[in-house]
């Protein structure tokens, strides 16, 4: 049994603002949107983390990527934008199925956190 939110997000079982779709990538608000554009990208198939991307999976990574700059020519972030992902504990990462915060519409700070 699956019980990860975001398989079930990708399935449709668990319900989310979609901004993105296709067979493989799925892309949808942030619960907690953390700047005024803030979505999640995330493939449909489970992959835990960065850590588990292989040869074999990371072409929905690179495709990914091609979404995000299709997103944020749609979202006007002309001025810019950052993506992260985070891994693991010291990541800070929650939710152990993949996906990249997509944010905009403000100004960020480096480092983070
Ligand atoms: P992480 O901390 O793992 O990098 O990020 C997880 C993100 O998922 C958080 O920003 C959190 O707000 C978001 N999130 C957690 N559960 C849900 C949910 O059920 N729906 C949506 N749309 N976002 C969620
Ligand atoms: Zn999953």
């Amino acid at each position: 049994m699956n019980d990860c939110i975001f398989c079930k997000i990708a399935s449709g079982e668990i319900p989310s603002t979609k901004v993105y779709e296709d067979d493989t990538v799925l892309g949808f608000k942030d619960l907690s949107p953390q700047a005024p554009v803030h979505v999640l990208l995330i493939p449909k198939t489970h992959i835990t983390s960065v850590d588990d991307v292989t040869p074999e999976n990371s072409a929905v990574v690179a495709h990914i990527f091609e979404v995000a700059a299709k997103l944020a020519k749609e979202f006007g972030l002309s001025n810019g934008y950052r993506i992260v992902t985070n891994c693991g504990e010291d990541g800070g990462q929650t939710v152990k199925h993949l996906h990249f915060h997509m944010m905009g519409g403000r100004a960020f700070g480096w480092p983070a956190g």
